[in-house]
């Protein structure tokens, strides 16, 4: 589904990611773990096509398409999600009217006619059900004002709401209490269908042991350093990074 290699990418005149490689097959779930400022957002905005993010080297293949050549939209309709580790607030636009228009959007790619107001609407509240999101969210302005949960439980309903076939989580358990992330991980494991696959960017072990990955990558300065399965997790939460840095140097 993903194919990523030998990536470079740079941000403000600096080399971030040096040789990336990964690849992601339908259904699999890949955590990315690294210590901080190893690349792992930059990763997820190249991927997602954020300004200001430029890749120098390498190639990215999505369902065949090469992924660096598609605009942000086009990713998007393509079946590319990104939860952002920082979700944004947009002031003035309704999470409503905001989340119609993406699902929308999404269904004309596919040839499928727009949702009247009234299915969208019971859509959106089945939606908001699931993620424990009070409906009255849905008035609110995208973001506007919500809590840090809040706007992760939002980001989990827009991704349900989607449909994608790659999801990008960017640290959508850094910050939740345990109930919230309770709600991200049961979120991501109804979505699991065999077909829809997952990166999963984390701090903490903890998020996998809700979300139980096929794959534990270590991203440091800049590439893949080390891979292996969920037990990879559990070891670095015992010994840190410092020995995988020393073992690559
Ligand atoms: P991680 O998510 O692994 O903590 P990031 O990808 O956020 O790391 O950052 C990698 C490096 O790139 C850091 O040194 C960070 O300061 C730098 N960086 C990322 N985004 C920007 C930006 N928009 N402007 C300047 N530097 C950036
Ligand atoms: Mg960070
Ligand atoms: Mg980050």
């Amino acid at each position: 589904m993903l194919s990523i290699k030998g990536l470079c990418a740079k941000v403000e005149e600096k080399d971030i990611l040096k040789g990336l490689s990964l690849e992601i097959k339908p259904g699999e779930v890949h955590a990315i773990m690294g210590p901080n400022g190893s690349g792992k957002s930059t990763l997820g905005n190249i991927l997602s096509g954020r300004p200001g993010y430029e890749a120098t080297a390498g190639s990215v293949t999505f369902n065949e398409h090469d992924l660096l050549e598609m605009d942000t939209e086009e990713r998007a309709r393509e079946g590319l999600f990104l939860a952002f580790q920082y979700p944004v607030e947009i002031p003035g636009v309704s999470n409503m009217e905001f989340l119609k228009a993406s699902v929308d959007a999404k269904r004309k790619h596919k040839g499928l006619p727009e949702l009247s107001s009234v299915d969208f609407m019971k859509l959106a509240r089945e939606t908001s059900k699931r993620v424990n999101l009070d409906a009255s969210f849905l008035k609110r302005g995208v973001n506007e004002g919500f809590s840090g949960g809040e706007k992760k439980r939002n980001e989990i309903m827009q991704m349900m709401l989607l449909e994608p076939q790659l999801c990008i989580l960017d640290e959508t358990d850094s910050g939740l209490d345990i109930d919230a992330l309770q709600v991200v991980a049961d979120g991501v494991n109804a979505m699991r269908d065999g077909q829809r696959s997952f990166i999963v960017v984390t701090h903490y072990q903890r998020l996998l042991d809700y979300i139980i990955p096929d794959y534990v990558h270590v991203l440091a300065g800049g590439r893949i350093v080390k891979s292996g399965d969920k037990s990879l997790a559990l070891e670095l939460e015992a010994k840190g990074y410092g020995w995988i840095e020393n073992e690559v140097a």
